[in-house]
């Protein structure tokens, strides 16, 4: 007998398209895709009519344990991301020393806590780092490494383009299943704007952080790290591209390895938003052009996966009341991340159901290796699987929030949209909000 099986729902199937069809689920994973009356009994069975059944998202791009506790947070944010309909994650873990024992400590704490899947990718500041590279691929099974072309300010170092291109070409040497991920912002041009910015508008406003960090700053960039993408063979991975022009110019000149990213929050908040400086971040959000000019670059598929940039905080630790200059960057977003796609996407760009699902679970597990045990719906796949409610309008409150955090990118702001259901590892995990499963119930993947 079937564990559970879920009938009269439309599957949207990356890649495939919207299909009308059941799922039956048996120890964690799809065991089969049938017409509704051929799907035999299940322990349990869901009725999904009316509604829409996803890939569980694979949010390729959060940080844990930055501004506060890493194994508390391990628990609270991959909550909210379940809840949210993200059921796997990809952590940047980034820090200037080695990562050996480091790497294993956070696996350990992780074990008892996390209940999404999770991957990890490291950051690489130092030679020393990037020799080790064998030994992160041999005990932790990582197969993607970031590089910073600009840092951030009091948290990580940039590194130089030398090193950076060390580095490529240290990828691509390992071959094509190995990934290097960049933030693409021009360091020099960032610390001019900055200290522009830091003495003219210390209280500004949002819009005044988007001159901090400038477009042209992250074009610049892109146009260099898909120049030495070339020269080294190595896969690329452009972070959080966050402008117009940026997206443009990797539209311009990135090869087939070259893979672009953007976040939810860049598709769903531009700077003249009334959030007002809760959410600054690094790169900073653009302007309303801007946030257009990144649909159309989903829509004509320059831009391929949508990650969140998760960095949880709360209101004390944003510090936005010390003004523009000393609030801290980032924001909770993972739990309205889908719902902020659904709506400006869906309803309010007509971006298709089965695109938001390509870009949203299916490129990021191919690009990150995990596909198609994740990023798909389909016979032998993990059954982590989201049924959405695309007519449910809600308006986001932080309370109702799983993350720490006490307030949201989003806050204030009606979506149209929402997962009303998770299933995670083929057992249901959130029901309308409420959390099923415990802690520890997601696991860390190794991919190499
Ligand atoms: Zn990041």
């Amino acid at each position: 007998m079937l564990d559970l099986r879920i009938l009269n729902g439309t599957l949207v199937i990356p890649g495939t398209g919207l299909v009308n069809a059941g799922v039956g689920i048996k120890d964690g994973k799809v065991l089969m895709l049938a017409a509704n009356d051929q799907i035999p009994e299940a322990k349990e069975t869901i009725d999904a009519k009316g509604k829409h059944v996803f890939p569980g998202l694979v949010d390729p791009h959060i940080h844990l344990g930055i501004f506060s506790n890493f194994a508390d947070e391990c628990v609270t944010e991959t909550r909210a991301a379940l809840a949210g309909g993200v059921t796997t994650v990809g952590v940047f873990v980034g820090g200037g020393d080695s990562y050996l024992g480091m790497v294993d400590e956070m696996l350990e704490t992780m074990k008892t806590r996390i209940s999404t899947d999770l991957f990890m990718h490291l950051s690489i500041f130092t030679p020393e780092q990037l020799a080790e590279l064998p030994q992160y691929i041999e005990k932790y099974g990582i197969s993607s490494y970031k590089f910073y072309m600009c840092g951030v300010k009091g948290v990580f170092p940039g590194v130089s383009d030398g090193f950076f291109l060390q580095g490529l070409k240290e990828i691509a040497r390992l071959g094509d299943k190995f990934t290097a991920c960049v933030h693409c912002e021009d360091q020099s041009m960032v610390d001019l704007a900055f200290e522009k910015v830091a003495s003219e508008k210390p209280d500004g406003t949002l819009a005044d952080w988007t001159e901090a960090g400038s477009a042209e700053a992250e074009e610049a960039a892109v146009l260099r790290a898909c120049y030495l993408a070339e020269k080294s063979g190595a896969r690329l991975y452009l972070v959080h591209m966050s402008s117009g022009a940026g997206a443009k110019m990797a539209a311009k000149v990135k090869k087939k390895n070259v893979f672009v990213e953007t976040t939810s929050a860049y598709l769903s908040v531009n700077n003249q938003d009334s959030v007002g400086v809760l959410a600054k971040m690094l790169p900073p959000i653009k302007s309303p052009k801007d946030l257009e000019e990144l649909w159309e670059a989903v829509a004509d598929n320059v831009i391929d996966t949508f990650g969140t940039d998760n960095v949880s905080m709360n209101k004390e630790i944003k510090g936005a009341e010390k003004g523009l200059i000393n609030a801290m960057p980032g924001y909770p977003i993972l739990q309205t991340h889908f719902s902020a796609i659904l709506h400006e996407g869906y309803h309010k760009r007509k971006i298709p159901l089965e695109k938001i699902a390509e870009k949203g679970s299916m490129n990021p597990a191919k690009i990150f290796g995990i596909y198609p045990q994740k990023g798909t719906i389909a016979v032998g796949s993990d059954a982590d699987l989201v049924i959405v409610d695309v007519d449910k309008e809600v308006k986001v409150d932080p309370a109702q929030l799983h993350s720490f955090g006490d307030f949201s990118l989003h806050q204030g702001k009606v979506f149209k949209g929402w997962p009303v259901m998770t299933i995670k590892n083929g057992v249901i995990a959130v029901d309308e909000n409420n959390i099923l499963v415990e802690p520890g119930s997601g696991k860390y993947l190794r991919r190499v």
